[in-house]
């Protein structure tokens, strides 16, 4: 029985064109990959700056192996944790600017595990609308009220601000909207935190390494620091590795490290790969010409490609999607693109809005012009037979 209705839901994804497909790919990451047999120019990956095959970055993970072995023996606060962890946060904390740091094994965890350490029964937490999964599983799993706000809509949530009268509030935001692209509205939010007494944390995933100078991320762009701002960087899209970090005063990075069940509970990451992220921060610090070459790229795309009916949202980060609305074009764009050896993802609902559906362009620092030119030529020339 319980099979039998799983069955029919599978279906039902079927019926509305919402199964995803898993691809698996045979070469390392990278813009030309080969895919369930094919040569692909792939137009997906986060690995904004090009590092995850970056040899370099290769060669520190082998010399971390060679240095720690492969795996952590335990939890962090058991026996977990390695003086090449303590190193890392002391890096990324200096990196972005904040007093301390705390590495944890993915994005996900970090998410999931802040929030809750945060606020709790009795808090609330503001959130806007288009936040990333994680932050609202971290939402829910916290039992505090969730206010989730219309997407950068500063004068809702300062009427939710106004009107609430919790404990302990929480402003919670993506830097960079991994689906849309824009950049949100810091500096506001931070004036609004300050204003209600709220703390504001900020998933920056998709601008560290990318945005900010020498790519410190979005705080270190806005120029802005407080206590108040719990900041969260992923290591595994411009970083080219895997993990994530948070930061912010002292005091509240302790008692995240105290706190957060999904740092405490879980074997640490492989101290190998810390030694690979502290190659990768070298790489990134210095990769002024990788973020130029990024930037060219996107400025192409805007100035080359011309849509009559599907939109190129106006996003100046390398996520560049084209909403084309409904379900079923959506996918058959995307096919069509991959007929042609054009890798380039369908995404859609619940990921997205009902009525969104978009294709999701990323670009990276390893594209060339010409790779994006056969992007635009191929986009111009599917829209117009669509
Ligand atoms: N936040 C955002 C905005 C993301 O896009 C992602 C990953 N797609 C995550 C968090 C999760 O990070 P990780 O992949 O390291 O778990």
């Amino acid at each position: 029985m319980l099979l039998d209705s799983l069955k029919a839901d599978l279906a039902e994804l079927d019926a509305q064109s919402l199964r995803r497909v898993r691809r698996s790919l045979d070469t390392p990451c990278g813009p030309h990959a080969r895919v369930d047999g094919r040569d692909m120019l792939a137009f997906c990956s986060n690995d904004y700056l090009g590092l995850a095959a970056e040899p370099e970055l290769a060669a520190a993970l082998k010399a971390g192996a060679d240095r720690w072995g492969s795996g952590s023996g335990a939890s962090h606060l058991v026996s977990g944790h390695y003086t090449v962890h303590d190193e890392l946060e002391r890096r990324l904390a200096a990196f972005v600017g904040c007093e301390r740091a705390l590495y944890l094994s993915t994005g996900f965890m970090a998410n999931s595990g802040v929030i809750p350490a945060l606020v709790g029964r009795g808090d609330a937490i503001f959130a806007d609308r288009l936040n990333h999964a994680s932050l609202v599983d971290g939402a829910l799993l916290s039992r505090a009220d969730l206010h989730r706000y219309p997407h950068a809509d500063l004068s809702a949530l300062e009427r939710a601000l106004a009107a609430s009268t919790a404990k302990r509030k929480l402003i919670v935001t993506d830097s960079v909207f991994s689906m849309d692209g824009d950049v949100a509205p810091l500096a506001e939010l931070l004036a609004l935190a300050d204003r209600f007494d709220a703390w504001l944390m900020v998933d920056d995933a998709h601008g560290f390494g990318v945005l900010g100078p020498d790519g410190r991320g979005a705080l270190r762009e806005a120029g802005l620091a407080s206590w108040r701002l719990v900041y969260i960087g992923t290591l595994g899209k411009a970083a080219g590795v895997s993990g994530a970090f948070v930061a912010g005063h002292a005091d509240v990075v302790e008692w995240l490290m105290q706190k957060a069940r999904t740092y405490i509970f879980t074997t640490g990451a492989p101290p190998a790969l810390a030694t690979a992220l502290l190659k990768s921060l070298d790489l990134i610090e210095h990769g002024s010409e990788r973020r130029r070459h990024l930037a060219a790229l996107i400025e192409q795309l805007h100035s080359e490609l011309k849509l009559q009916r599907w939109q190129l949202m106006p996003s100046r980060t390398p996520i560049q999607p084209i909403v084309i609305g409904d379900n079923a074009e959506t996918v058959a764009a995307a096919r069509a693109l991959w007929d042609t050896g054009l890798w380039v993802p369908a995404i859609r609902p619940p990921t997205v809005p009902q009525g969104s559906a978009r294709l999701r362009i990323s670009l990276t620092a390893a594209h060339t012009h010409q790779d994006v030119e056969r992007l635009v030529t191929a986009l111009m020339q599917l829209e117009h037979a669509a």
